[in-house]
């Protein structure tokens, strides 16, 4: 018998991810073992699996389940990949990578967020994944270069420092937007000194808050 939480799980993935666009099997699998309910408090429970972002504390969300398989089906991962994500917020997203990748580093910039997330991770068993607390928009450079850095906050413009610490070939997906809550989604790729970049559509996240971000209120 599968437990209610998998079982619906398993429901959200196939009903509603792979309804939405959401193709790559890697991808799937990631969404369907993560147990997104570990990530928040228990009077959640009853509506974790809605396809819809959550609150977390400090103002922050957990992602909707949608955005987090779109953006990590965007950065392209391998198996070998070494991911930076900012924004570590409940630590789901970074989950999610950890499935994904070898290793991920994840930044939070509020201490109280970053502290739970990486109890949750090392409860569930996530040696893979590597939580700092620090400002995102600086990168992290004691860990680059990195094949991915995916960025779950939206800023106004893509801070110079994640070309710097990408290796050839990685890629960059960030909400980049004029206002702190709407944003486009885009994803950067190096190539040699080139870097590329496409619009995949409009999302709404969290402002992306620090030095090379927005200001905090
Ligand atoms: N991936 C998260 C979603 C987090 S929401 C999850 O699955 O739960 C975005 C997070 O980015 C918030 O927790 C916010 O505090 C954080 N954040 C905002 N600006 C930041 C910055 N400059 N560096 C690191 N984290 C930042």
């Amino acid at each position: 018998m599968l437990d209610s939480f998998t079982a619906r799980r398993r429901a959200l993935v196939d009903k509603v991810l792979s309804q939405r666009g959401i193709d790559d099997p890697r991808v799937l699998s990631a969404m369907r073992t993560v147990p997104r309910e570990a990530f928040v408090d228990d009077q959640l429970h009853d509506v974790i699996y809605r396809d819809c972002a959550q609150p977390i504390g400090y103002g922050q969300t957990i992602s909707q389940p949608f955005t987090v398989a779109f953006m990590v089906q965007a950065a392209r991962l391998r198996p070998s990949d070494r991911i930076l994500e900012v924004g570590t917020g409940s630590g789901y997203g970074a989950a999610v990578l950890a499935e994904l990748g070898e290793i991920v580093h994840t930044l939070e910039r509020l201490p109280e967020l970053a502290a739970s997330a990486a109890r949750t991770l090392a409860a569930l068993g996530y040696g893979n994944v590597h939580v700092h607390t620090g400002d995102g928009t600086l990168g992290f450079p004691d860990a680059a270069p990195y094949d991915a850095i995916v960025v779950t906050a939206g800023a106004a413009e893509l801070p110079a420092c994640y070309r710097e610490q990408l290796c050839d070939g990685g890629r960059i997906v960030i909400p980049l937007g004029e206002t702190q809550r709407r944003q486009k989604l885009f994803r950067f790729e190096l190539r040699g000194q080139e870097l590329s970049v496409e619009d995949l559509g409009d999302f709404a996240f969290v402002p992306l808050i620090g030095e090379h971000g927005w200001r905090a209120e």
